[in-house]
């Protein structure tokens, strides 16, 4: 079952009425660059929405401000049809000064929610389409040390508006005694400043099973990830997704080794449906009643 992606997987009643329509469903990538962004996607989605990079030419300008870039998929599983958007964010962070790097993804954000309220206003809402950013996947640079202030400063700004999923990138690249010092220390400052990432919800009445699964994914947050687009043989034969060192190989769907399965349970197959509801019944609604209050509505 290598690369199942897994959304086909969907257990009630609201699933199955989104198997029949079609799921959209829109991801935010931030964090600086080479962090492990686009491979991710490529590792989460089991496509190659993102190509392997042309080095840039030496004369080629850099931009000097954070772009959107925004890529969609249709991606089919069992008879299921997910429309994927991946919102790429390149430029963040990686400036000189980056002050106010957090800006154009707010305005981004802001005008999905207000594309979203003009079709909701139509007189024919029948083919109402939501791109509406549902969850942020940050990228922590693998430092060991603290979050840092552009992290702290993103996360500040964007939390009321969008669900904000912290990962620690390359997490290859920390022993397991760093990463868990290092998660301890985020989510300090996380709580500090008071900063409100995705929760996974629990209900009354939830079987034990459904119960531990979530307190295994939380458990978690943020989530230490790995991603790669090769496919590597293991001694023993066995073909793995991973990321060869001379020491062993570090694989991507193995839990001993990142918390890569995780994640993909909390995106894909476990919450996307919570992901798409808190976005339209706690954040839009949060945003449209400041926004119709301001308008003196
Ligand atoms: P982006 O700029 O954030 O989109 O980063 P890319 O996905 O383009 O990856 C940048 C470089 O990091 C590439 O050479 C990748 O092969 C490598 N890379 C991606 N993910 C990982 C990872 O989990 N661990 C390690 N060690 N390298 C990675
Ligand atoms: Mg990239």
């Amino acid at each position: 079952l290598m690369g199942y992606v897994g959304f086909a997987n969907l257990p009630n009643q609201v699933h199955r009425k989104s198997v029949r329509k079609g799921f959209q469903f829109t991801v935010m990538v931030v964090g600086e660059s080479g962090l492990g962004k686009s491979t991710l996607v490529n590792t989460l989605f089991n496509t190659t929405l993102y190509p392997p990079k042309e080095p840039p030419a030496p004369n080629d300008e850099r931009p000097q401000t954070v772009a959107i870039q925004s890529i969609s998929a249709d991606i089919e599983e069992n008879g299921v049809r997910l429309r994927l958007t991946v919102v790429d964010t390149p430029g963040f962070g990686d400036f000189v000064n980056n002050d106010d790097s957090w800006k154009p993804i707010t305005e981004n954000i802001e005008a999905r929610f207000d594309s979203y309220l003009e079709q909701e206003n139509r007189v024919n809402r029948q083919k109402v389409v939501d791109n509406r950013v549902h969850a942020c996947l940050y990228f922590i640079q693998p430092t060991g040390h603290a979050l840092k202030p552009l992290d702290i400063e993103f996360m500040r700004r964007l939390h009321t508006k969008v669900n904000l999923i912290p990962v620690i990138a390359k997490a290859d690249t920390l022993t397991d005694d760093e990463v868990a010092e290092f998660k301890a220390r985020i989510l300090a400052d996380i709580a500090y400043h008071n900063i409100q990432i995705f929760q996974a919800p629990t209900y009354e009445n939830e079987d034990e099973e459904t119960i531990t699964e979530t307190e295994e994914i939380a458990s978690k947050i943020p989530f230490a990830v790995v991603g790669s687009d090769q496919v590597v043989v293991l001694p023993n034969g066995r073909h793995v997704r991973g990321r060869s060192y001379p020491w062993g190989v570090i694989e991507v769907d193995n839990e001993e080794h990142c918390d890569f399965v995780k994640l993909r349970q909390m995106l894909v197959r476990t919450y996307m449906e919570e992901l798409r509801e808190y976005t339209n019944d706690v954040l839009y609604e949060n945003w449209r009643t400041e926004k119709l209050l301001s308008m003196g509505v």
